[in-house]
């Protein structure tokens, strides 16, 4: 990483304070939102499943995007308090998406910071039973490749015992961490998202080759492919031409409040 000039640590350490200062008073006072993104069958325009995203405007601050707010709470020891919170909301609002569309999903996303802990998985579990054990069938996990800088033995452990309960584990961003390939059989999942960058080099030759590689790998693991970040008719158009059947994206579906979801999400066509 290169870091410009006029980079100054003593602000950066600054403001990464009062980020955390402001974020533990959000925590403590309902401060935090919860959006929902669908992921969408591409054929039959099916919400498949609903990925959960904080979202945090603060008194002081304004609005903080999650690229800083997570990296915070990770560094400054709230990422596990703002995991349980995501997590609780997931099940709280549960029974409303499962009226609407019984089949789906929530998808959590956690930091590998949380999925190192030993007790990970015994502290989900007791939060999933607190409410309704059977709503761990329509849980999903997306970790994302930075769980390989942490201890992957406990990680595996983590997530081999929250699958036996009836969860769901997707690999999150694939394609920009680093050995993904070399790494990936060694934690148990059952979907990849393709990360965006991918979409936003389609126009590459060698990359609608990788994507074309990805549609097969998945299918001759029984595993899910969805495509991240489609924001155009033509991504789209060209996506499902590669074989791709589920996607998410600004075209499909913006992040919004569970109230505001379309049944069934429509999309401009090129
Ligand atoms: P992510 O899990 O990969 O989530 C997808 C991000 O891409 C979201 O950004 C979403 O708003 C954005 N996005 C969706 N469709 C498009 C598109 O078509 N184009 C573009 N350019 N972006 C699109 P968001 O909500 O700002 O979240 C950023 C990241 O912060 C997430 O990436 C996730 O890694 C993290 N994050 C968000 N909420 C949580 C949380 O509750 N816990 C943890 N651990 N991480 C979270
Ligand atoms: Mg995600
Ligand atoms: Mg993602």
């Amino acid at each position: 990483m290169t870091l410009s000039a006029d980079f100054d640590p003593t602000r950066a350490e600054s403001r990464q304070l009062r980020v955390a200062h402001r974020l533990a008073h959000a925590l403590a006072h309902q401060g935090l939102q919860v959006v929902y993104q669908p992921e969408v069958d591409l054929q039959t325009r099916q919400l498949v499943s609903l990925e959960a995203l904080c979202r945090w405007h603060d008194d002081e601050l304004g609005p903080v995007a999650p690229d800083e707010f997570i990296a915070v709470a990770e560094a400054r020891g709230l990422i596990v308090p703002l995991g349980e919170y995501m997590l609780g909301q997931a099940l709280a609002d549960l029974p409303e998406v499962l009226r609407r569309w019984p089949q789906a999903r929530v998808a959590v996303n956690v930091s590998g910071v949380e999925l190192a802990r030993p007790d990970f998985a015994v502290r989900t579990a007791a939060a999933i039973r607190s409410v309704n054990p059977a709503l761990a069938a329509h849980l999903e996990l997306e970790v994302t490749e930075s769980v390989f800088h942490h201890n992957v033995p406990v990680v595996r452990q983590n997530l081999l015992a929250l699958r036996e309960l009836g969860m769901t584990v997707a690999i999150d961003d694939f394609g920009t961490g680093q050995s993904s390939l070399a790494r990936l059989h060694t934690l148990p999942f059952d979907k990849i998202k393709f990360d965006r960058s991918f979409v936003q080099a389609l126009e590459d030759p060698m990359v609608q080759a990788i994507v074309k590689a990805m549609v097969e790998l998945a299918r001759n693991f029984s595993r899910t492919l969805v495509v991240e970040g489609i924001e155009t008719p033509a991504q789209l158009a060209q996506l499902v031409a590669l074989g791709c059947r589920v996607g998410q994206g600004y075209l499909l579906c913006r992040p919004c409040a569970l109230d505001d979801l379309p049944a069934r999400p429509h999309w401009p066509t090129a």
